[in-house]
């Protein structure tokens, strides 16, 4: 049975780079926004795991750090939104990846009776750098480790194995701004078309505030844009 969705049940769309803490945030919005978090890479693992079709197609693609096609992702979030659970909202994370999934979200979202809004988590990229190339890690237990706000005992050592710590290789200063530099170019024009398409945009710092206070500001400011108005009296 198809959800009966309110005229304006919302569905925010969280835009973070690598190291903005998108993940702690998806989970923390769940306190003023009920309903799923969809995240594509999620729903595409899961295909991959259960070796269907989807996920025979998709593994090649992502082992080799390459985009799913969009018609398959779109197709997918499609059934998604139509789910049951969808009725108080949704928080979308991982799509739209490109300008073509972003303008068949668009226009996705009103026939389902949903209202989009943007979250942009916004952390200055030299604090990211410094914070992944300052992580160290045990390569037998995985304990990670941070150069400045976690250090280890004895330098280099893992304190509970003993052994010497290492730097991951997507932790690597290199690595992560080759990251940065991908997620930016990909990213901007899909803000930028939102932007010209009158989408509610919320731009929050990320950095150093405690997640929970950044949650808040997202809320507040998810409030102040109209789109967490309290659903009444809709038939469910
Ligand atoms: P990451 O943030 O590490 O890229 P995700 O879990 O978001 O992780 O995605 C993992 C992989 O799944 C991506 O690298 C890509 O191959 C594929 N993927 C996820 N979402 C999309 C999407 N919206 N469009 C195309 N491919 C996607």
């Amino acid at each position: 049975m198809e959800p009966n969705h309110s005229p304006r049940t919302p569905a925010i769309i969280l835009f973070g780079s690598p190291g903005s803490g998108k993940g702690t945030q998806s989970r923390l919005l769940r306190d003023c926004l009920q309903g799923p978090h969809i995240s594509t890479g999620d729903m595409l693992r899961t295909h991959i795991t259960a070796g269907d079709a989807i996920g025979q197609e998709s593994e090649r693609l992502i082992r080799s750090g390459r985009l799913v096609p969009d018609e398959l992702v779109n197709q997918l979030v499609e059934e998604r939104l139509q789910q049951p659970d969808t009725a108080s909202g949704i928080i979308l994370d991982g799509y739209p990846r490109t300008l073509n999934q972003a303008k068949v979200l668009l226009e996705l979202l009103p026939r389902f009776a949903f209202v989009p809004g943007v979250v942009h988590l916004m952390v200055d990229y030299e604090r990211i750098v410094a914070r992944l190339s300052g992580r160290r890690q045990c390569p037998v237990c995985g304990t990670l480790y941070s150069l400045k706000t976690n250090p280890s005992q004895t330098p280099g050592i893992c304190d509970k194995e003993g052994a010497t710590l290492i730097t991951r290789e997507d932790d690597r200063e290199s690595v992560i701004r080759e990251r940065l530099g991908q997620y930016d170019s990909q990213t901007t024009p899909i803000l930028d078309f939102f932007r010209h398409a009158h989408v509610p945009l919320v731009e929050v710092e990320g950095g150093d505030a405690a997640p929970g206070l950044i949650a808040g500001q997202i809320c507040s400011s998810l409030r102040s844009a109209g789109l967490l108005e309290p659903v009444v009296g809709t038939v469910r």
